[in-house]
């Protein structure tokens, strides 16, 4: 088939990729020119395992092409997708602007049937809007498609190429014919394709992403719990999660979820509940849980350090909101960096994939190391945020030569509490003794 991707960024290059992988012709269409001269020079723009290999193969096989001309990206798709961005708008609704002036640009310059495919996260009627917005200067025929994206960045081409399922919301026949043949490839496993109408598809994706923070929240009051009880979080999570209605994953209690999912869906599931005139009492308490995780560990920080920080300097690994991703959209580190920043600390940090991303938001506000050792110089504690797998078994004899004090602040569990009492650490984490 004819695939147009509109938006390049996280999900549209995981899609169009992923789509070139099995056969079809793709064509990505991004505003960003730089981004689109590099992609189509073969340099790839984000950080995403598993997917240069595939993106640089069908790049060098013809089928997957990049534009900036939403005109000539579209011309020969019979499929166009939309992964454009959806951020909160002022008052915590998704912003649509990006989506609907998309539709309004389709609109003149559609020729013969197509199908549009919402692949964006949006708030319940979208479709409906799309749809408008086309048909204001398209008086043929098309299909307005809500089929949400679920992969996880970190693992997102696994996930895009093995889904759990895929959603297809549409009413259309046609439209449905055409969806199940291009999401075959990737069901053969005989992973469903759950078929309903646009609106139950879009509310699907956000009463998924807000189950998820849900369950993360309810973890970390729990480890708050822990605390205070003199319980150990670690026992209580495998003592719950052997227990098949409850489940072992989603789990871990930490510093609070990020991400550019979680909280801009959780926060747009609030407001368009208010919009209906539903109170939704657990997302609201969901969200104020997560605000208060995010500084658990600055307040552990400042009760062992004291209240004023200056003349403190901080090790801090890990930026990026979640391992095995470059993103540090919504990234609990940065909100716990601007809380030691503003108390006087000053921070040298390390990630192995995030530092260039976190450069741009953050200028010289902190200092950035080339290895996650030589953050330690002169430290008075180190600080783990994020839990990349090569922080899990440190040389902790290093760590103990360089810092200054051994203090370890771990905001996502990542040692045994015995070892590292043996050790000789003053070790904090999250729910544990
Ligand atoms: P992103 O910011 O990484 O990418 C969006 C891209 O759209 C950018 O490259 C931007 O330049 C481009 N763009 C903006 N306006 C454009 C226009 N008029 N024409 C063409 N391109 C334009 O965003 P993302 O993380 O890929 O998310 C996209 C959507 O998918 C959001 O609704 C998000 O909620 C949803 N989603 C994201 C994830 C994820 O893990 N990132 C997972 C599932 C769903």
């Amino acid at each position: 088939m004819k695939i147009a991707v509109v938006g390049t960024g996280y999900v549209g290059l995981v899609t169009g990729t992923c789509f070139a992988e099995t056969g079809n012709k793709v064509t990505c269409v991004d505003i960003d020119q730089s981004k689109v001269e590099k992609l189509a020079s073969g340099e790839i723009t984000i950080y995403e395992p598993g997917l240069e290999k595939i993106f640089l193969r069908n790049l060098k096989e013809g089928r997957l092409k990049f534009t900036t001309s939403l005109e000539d990206g579209i011309q020969e798709a019979d499929i166009i997708f939309l992964a454009l961005p959806t951020p909160p708008g002022a008052d915590g609704a998704a912003d649509l602007k990006y989506v609907l002036s998309v539709a309004d640009h389709l609109g003149k310059i559609l020729k013969g049937y197509k199908v549009i495919v919402d692949k964006s996260t949006v708030p319940v009627g979208t479709a409906d809007k799309v749809k408008q917005a086309i048909a204001v200067h398209y008086k043929g025929e098309f299909d307005v498609v809500s089929n949400p994206e679920f992969l996880r960045e970190g693992v997102a081409v696994d996930d895009f190429m093995k889904p759990d399922r895929v959603v297809v919301g549409t009413d259309s026949e046609r439209a449905r014919k055409i969806m199940g043949d291009l999401f075959a490839p990737f069901v053969r496993q005989g992973n469903p394709i759950i078929y309903m109408d646009e609106r139950s598809a879009e509310l699907t994706k956000y009463a998924a992403n807000s189950f998820l923070a849900m369950k993360i929240s309810f973890m970390n009051e729990i480890a708050q719990l822990c605390e205070k009880m003199g319980a150990d979080v670690d026992m209580v999570r495998k003592g719950i999660g052997s227990d098949e209605r409850i489940g072992k994953r989603f789990l871990f209690p930490g510093i609070g979820y990020g991400g550019s999912c979680f909280p801009k869906d959780v926060q747009a599931l609030i407001r368009s509940s208010a919009e209906v005139g539903y109170q939704f009492n657990i997302l609201e308490a969901v969200e104020k849980v997560n605000a208060h995780q995010k500084l658990h560990l600055v307040h552990k920080i400042r009760k062992y350090f004291g209240d004023q920080l200056t003349g403190k300097h901080f090790a801090l690994w890990g930026l990026s909101f979640k391992p095995n991703t470059d993103d540090i959209r919504e990234a609990p580190a940065l909100e716990m960096i601007d809380a030691l920043l503003t108390q006087g600390a000053t921070i040298t940090a390390f990630d192995p994939e995030a530092m260039p991303n976190v450069r741009k938001h953050l200028g010289d506000r902190i200092q950035l190391a080339s290895s996650q050792y030589d953050t330690l110089n002169n430290a008075d504690a180190l600080i783990i945020a994020t839990e990349w797998s090569e922080f899990r078994t440190p040389d902790f004899e290093m760590i103990e030569t360089k810092l200054k004090q051994k203090v370890i602040f771990d905001g996502r569990n990542l040692f045994d509490v015995k070892q590292m009492a043996g050790l000789g650490f003053h070790y904090e984490s999250i729910g544990r003794k």
